[in-house]
């Protein structure tokens, strides 16, 4: 089937601009939003402050050129929403671009720009990141939500090049489809994607989180097809980013596009690339392609992308579906196509805050000069609405204002984001964005009205009817009935007559014209009167039923009373149990305060009685302490009470034992008087201790060998130990009789042993000679053996005897001697 061409939109071309005492025109203003982006740093120096919802505050800071022109001063802007910093991607996206998408599905065109200058959010706004997306990716997502039970098939609308679509049926479609899909895919070549599709620029979208918000009020009895394109103007050239590059040469470079004026004076970019997608993230790898395509370019020309305008747009095409809700009606006249373009605006500084050189100053001067351009375009309007002039508006001066100047003539609405980066350095810059916003947003243009189409006069809900038609007769086949026959007739249920007949009036067929609707009018006129008798059995009906309505109303009333006492009374037993309820739960509070106060006494009791155990415990182990101590101290006292209690012994022994030498020098001096005896002259103490120092001296002299000294003869205080070591007992006695025997001790080496002890050698041998002071009158062996009777006087060996015993603790026990 041919198809036929239908132009971009069905409105009727907008009437020219009013002019002072026209008819009166619908107009809105531009509307203008400011988006302030966060810091870029914790403590930022800002310029820019949101004094509320509507006004932005721009502060000049003293680094500024207007500070140091001396022409700073602060300053406030008004726009239709300021978002703050801290506003999402979604806030900004159902605040602004929402309202534009539920258009765009209704036929009406939408133009959305993002303003700023370079780093100020643009891009961010527009296309944000995979896991919160910007304005664009949310749009198709809303888009698909909203239509996506009631999308064609592909290919059933295909753009023709000059900027609308052809509609073909769907055998058409079908034969198409199979041949796209039998033509092996370009890697260069982005295109409708299939389901076998280049999944290479798809790894963006894996990691997206969707917007899953949707437009109601959707016409369900019209079929919908989404075609997306995209292009950038850069340096005053236009681009088709989706454009096929098999065709573009060896270079692989980009051709420019030129713009062109359709029959109803919507400009177009003449051959552009549109793609037919079928979901969000069909579209989203195309855009994503599309963006690769426009990096490579970039690196290839060594240029930046904040320097061309990109834009992404959304063409919504929509034709009713047939009588029946089956087929879609394929002619032009029904079909609808609206679009919505996203703008990404270069960067709007200057040329010296980009530092361009050379070419580059080029570029910089063309970005600014669309700009510049847009500027100016605004202005003239501006004037024109004020002033009632008709300034000639410079559309043709630069490519973005040419493409979208049907928007400023009242083809569909604009609004403009403007992205503000709130850092001071941005002063300079960011005064002239403000400027521009504010004079955008005096701007009106020609409210969009809902484009008109010709009523097909089809039944509304044949949709609906066709798929519940559709539901039963499975249902029925299910069930083994005979649906063959089964049809529905959905044409509106109630109508005069069919539509009048074609008739051609001349002479010759007058009769035949007049006999033609004579019978066309008279069927009319039964229909008329078949209608208003049906009329009339129905409101018959209809008054029946609403007597019969009336009575049950009338029961159910006096039900309905009967059931309010019965609630009433209810409702009163309820309340009484809810007071006894809160009597018993505030009786209840009280006797846990007081369970938790006896619990609390309890508790204290428990620690205090702790720590009385614990003092008493500690008591115990100090009782015990004292009494270890008081034991030891004990065990001193005792140790040392029997130190002195031997001292004071062995000065008694000693005195007692000088008494009784007195006792027996007096007895022998008393004997000595007697015949036989030899008289011993008496002495006194000190003559006692004379001998025994005599005694002493001659003992020095004899342990001259270091070896044998007096410490060594004290450690060994048995008068029957080896003489050899003990210097005091230089002789002893025999065992087992009474003689005194002579030792003669000398010089020796002290030598190990074997077993790990020591041996005296004695080589040097000196005999010392000692006799018992009370032995006398015992007689001695001699060493030849033979008794001897010593001469020595009882005097001298008393004295011996004293210094002998010289050493209280050293004291030899009486019984040893002989008195
Ligand atoms: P422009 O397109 O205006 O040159 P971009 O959109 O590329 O600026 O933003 C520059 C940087 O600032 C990016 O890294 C972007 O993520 C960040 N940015 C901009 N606006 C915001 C915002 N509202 N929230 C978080 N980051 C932002
Ligand atoms: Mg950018």
């Amino acid at each position: 089937m041919k198809p036929e061409r239908t132009p971009m939109s069905r409105r009727p071309k907008p009437p020219p601009k009013p002019k002072t005492g026209e008819r009166f025109i619908e107009r809105d203003p531009v509307e203008v939003y400011c988006r302030i982006r966060p810091p870029e740093t914790p403590n930022q120096e800002e310029c820019v402050t949101a004094v509320d919802s509507r006004t932005v505050k721009l502060a000049p800071p003293v680094s500024c050129f207007a500070f140091r022109n001396g022409h700073a001063k602060e300053q406030q802007y008004k726009f239709r929403h300021v978002f703050s910093p801290d506003s999402t991607q979604k806030d900004v996206f159902d605040y602004v671009a929402k309202p534009l998408v539920s258009d765009v599905l209704r036929g009406k065109n939408g133009l959305l720009f993002a303003y700023g200058v370079t780093g100020s959010g643009k891009t961010h706004t527009m296309q944000g990141s995979p896991h919160d997306g910007g304005i664009v990716p949310r749009t198709l997502d809303v888009v698909f939500n909203s239509i996506n039970e009631y999308q064609t098939k592909r290919c059933i609308f295909k753009p023709d090049g000059m900027n609308g679509f052809d509609a073909q049926c769907e055998s058409d479609a079908s034969s198409e489809r199979r041949r796209i899909d039998a033509t092996p895919i370009h890697p260069k070549t982005p295109r409708t994607p299939r389901y076998r599709r280049d999944t290479s620029g798809s790894q963006d979208s894996s990691q997206r989180i969707p917007d899953s918000s949707r437009i109601e009020c959707i016409d369900e009895d019209n079929v919908f097809s989404i075609f997306v394109a995209y292009i950038e103007i850069y340096n005053n050239y236009i681009y088709d980013l989706l454009e096929d590059l098999s065709d573009a040469g060896p270079s692989g470079r980009l051709q420019t596009k030129i713009l062109r004026e359709d029959a109803q004076h919507n400009m177009y970019v003449h051959g552009c690339t549109e793609v037919e997608v079928k979901n969000p993230d069909d579209a989203l790898e195309v855009l994503y392609k599309g963006q690769r395509r426009r990096k490579i370019a970039y690196t290839r020309l060594n240029c930046e992308s904040s320097r061309s305008h990109s834009i992404f747009t959304i063409r919504v095409v929509q034709a009713p579906l047939d009588a029946q809700g089956e087929e879609v009606v394929t002619d032009k006249a029904s079909m609808m196509v609206s679009q919505l373009s996203l703008v990404d605006l270069a960067g709007s500084e200057r040329n010296n805050r980009t530092k361009a050189v050379g070419d580059r100053i080029k570029e910089a001067g063309n970005i600014n000069n669309s700009l510049m351009t847009l500027r100016t375009c605004i202005e003239v309007l501006r004037e024109n609405q004020m002033t009632g002039s008709s300034k000639k508006v410079p559309y043709r001066d630069s490519k973005v204002t040419h493409y979208f100047k049907n928007y400023f003539d009242g083809e569909g609405k604009v609004k403009m984001v403007v992205c503000v980066n709130p850092k001071a350095d941005d002063y300079d810059e960011t005064l002239p964005v403000m400027k521009f916003a504010e004079l955008a947003s005096e701007v009106q243009v020609q409210r969009s009205v809902q484009p008109t189409r010709q009523d097909p006069g089809l039944l509304p809900g044949r949709r609906r009817a066709n798929q519940l038609f559709k539901e039963v007769r499975r249902r029925l086949e299910e069930e083994g009935e005979n649906v063959k026959n089964l049809e529905v007739d959905l044409t509106p249920i109630y109508t005069l007559a069919p539509a009048w007949p074609a008739v051609s009036y001349t002479a010759e067929t007058r009769d035949d014209v007049i006999m033609k609707l004579k019978a066309y009018l008279q069927k009319r006129i039964h229909n008329r009167e078949k209608l208003q008798t049906e009329l009339k059995g129905k409101i018959l009906t209809m008054h029946t039923n609403v007597v019969e309505m009336e009575k049950e109303n009338l029961i159910m009333k006096k039900e309905i009373m009967s059931l309010r006492s019965l609630y009433d009374d209810a409702m009163t037993k309820v309340r009484t149990l809810e007071s006894m309820l809160l009597n018993a739960e505030s009786v209840n509070e009280s006797l846990q305060r007081k369970f938790t106060d006896y619990n609390n006494l309890v508790d204290e009791c428990n620690a205090v009685r702790e720590e009385r155990d614990i003092a008493k415990s500690q008591g115990h182990l100090e009782k015990q302490r004292m009494k270890a101590r008081l034991k030891s101290k004990l065990e001193i006292e005792k140790d040392k009470l029997k130190n002195d209690m031997q001292t004071k012994l062995c000065e008694q022994k000693s005195k007692m034992y000088h008494s009784q030498v007195r006792a027996l020098q007096e007895i022998f001096l008393d004997n000595n008087q007697t015949p036989g005896h030899v008289r011993v002259p008496s002495t006194s103490d000190s003559d006692l201790h004379q001998p025994r120092q005599g005694s002493q001296s001659s003992f020095k002299q004899s342990t001259s060998d270091p070896k044998l000294n007096i410490s060594q003869a004290f450690l060994t205080p048995d008068l029957r130990g080896p003489a050899v070591s003990n210097q005091r007992h230089r002789r002893s006695r025999s065992q087992g009789a009474d003689i005194w025997l002579d030792h003669r001790p000398g010089q020796g080496d002290v030598l190990p042993t074997a077993g790990g002890g020591s041996q005296v050698v004695l080589q040097d041998v000196e005999i010392l000679k000692q006799r018992d002071p009370l032995a006398v009158p015992v007689s001695k062996r001699s060493s030849d053996g033979t008794p001897k009777v010593d001469t020595t006087t009882v005097q001298e060996r008393c004295a011996t005897g004293i210094a002998y015993y010289g050493t209280p603790s050293h004291y030899v026990p009486s019984k040893r001697t002989k008195l």
